[in-house]
C-alpha cells in the first residue's frame, strides 16, 4: 500500500521543502477531512433541525422568524427603539440619559424572544455548547466595529457555585468563539465575582444596579492586561444592563480605557415597545 502511495504524493510535493511539504499535506488532508465531514455530518438549523448549507445559518423559514437587532437602538445600552424619534439627546434611551452606565456602547445580535431564548437556554442548561459558535457567528457580525477597536475580550464571570454546577461559563464559550473568528485575545479570567448574587428576576432595574454595582472585580493577576486597554465585555443576554455595568465599573477602576458590551441577545424594554 505504502509503495503505491509514495510516488503519488511525491509528484505533488517534490518541489517544496520538507517542512512545507508536510504542512501542505496536513492542510490538504484537513480540508479533505472537513469536506468529507460536511458531507457525512451536514449542518442543521438550530431551531428546527433542517439541513442548511453551513454552520451558523438558519433555514429559510426560521430566518424569517428570527428577530435580529437592527437600528434604531440606544447608543449606550443597545435597547431597541420602535422608531427613530424615540431616542433622547445623544441617541440614548431615557434610562441611560438619567444615569449613564460605566460602559460606552452595546451591540446585540438578537432580540431576546422565543427563538433566541431557545438557543441560549439550551446553551446554558442543556450542554448544547455547539450553539455558542452559532451565537458567536452573529455576534461577530453585529459587533464588527467594536471588535476592530478591541484589545481584549472579557466574559462576564459566573459565581464559583454556578460554574461548578454548569461546568462551563457560556459567556466564556462565546468569547472564545469570537476570539477564534477575529483574532482579538480573550481573558477568560479577567473578571471575578466578589460574591454570589441572589436571583434577580423579581428585582427592579434600580435594585439590580444596586446589587451588582460592586459584585465584580478584576482578577488581581490580570490588572496589567486591563490597564490602558479597550475591552469588549461578552455575555449571553442583557436585561437591565446592571450586570454589564457592575463589570464595567470594575474594568474602568482597573484602568480600562473603554468598555463596550457585546451580547447574543437583548431583552426589550417594555416601555419602548
Ligand atoms: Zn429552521
Ligand atoms: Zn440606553
Amino acid at each position: 500500500m505504502g509503495q503505491y502511495q509514495r510516488p503519488l504524493v511525491s509528484v505533488f510535493l517534490s518541489r517544496l521543502s520538507p517542512d512545507a511539504q508536510m504542512m501542505r499535506l496536513i492542510g490538504s488532508l484537513t480540508e479533505l477531512g472537513r469536506s468529507t465531514l460536511d458531507l457525512l455530518v451536514p449542518s442543521h438549523c438550530p431551531f428546527c433541525d433542517e439541513i442548511v448549507d453551513a454552520e451558523g445559518l438558519f433555514c429559510a423559514r426560521c430566518f424569517r422568524q428570527v428577530e435580529f437587532v437592527t437600528d434604531p437602538v440606544c447608543a449606550i445600552c443597545g435597547v431597541m427603539f420602535s422608531y427613530a424619534g424615540q431616542a433622547g439627546a445623544g441617541s440614548c434611551c431615557s434610562v441611560c440619559l438619567a444615569n449613564s452606565p460605566a460602559f460606552s456602547g452595546t451591540r446585540a445580535a438578537f432580540r431576546y424572544d422565543t427563538h433566541a431564548r431557545k438557543l441560549i437556554l439550551q446553551l446554558k442548561h442543556a450542554d448544547r455548547i455547539e450553539f455558542s459558535r452559532i451565537l458567536a457567528f452573529h455576534m461577530t457580525r453585529v459587533g464588527s466595529a467594536q471588535l476592530r477597536e478591541a484589545q481584549f475580550l472579557v466574559p462576564v464571570p459566573l459565581s464559583r457555585r454556578r460554574l461548578f454546577q454548569r461546568r462551563y461559563n457560556q459567556a466564556a464559550l462565546l468569547a472564545s468563539a469570537i476570539s477564534r473568528a477575529t483574532g482579538v485575545m480573550v481573558l477568560p479570567d479577567g473578571l471575578v465575582r466578589r460574591r454570589a448574587t441572589q436571583p434577580l428576576g423579581h428585582k427592579t432595574a434600580a435594585e439590580r444596579h444596586a446589587v451588582l454595582r460592586d459584585a465584580f472585580a478584576v482578577n488581581p493577576r490580570r490588572m496589567r492586561d486591563i490597564a490602558g486597554r479597550r475591552v469588549v465585555l461578552i455575555d449571553d443576554v442583557m436585561t437591565s444592563g446592571a450586570t454589564a455595568n457592575g463589570c464595567a465599573v470594575a474594568l474602568k477602576a482597573a484602568g480600562a480605557v473603554s468598555v463596550t458590551v457585546l451580547v447574543a441577545a437583548r431583552v426589550p424594554d417594555p416601555r419602548l415597545a
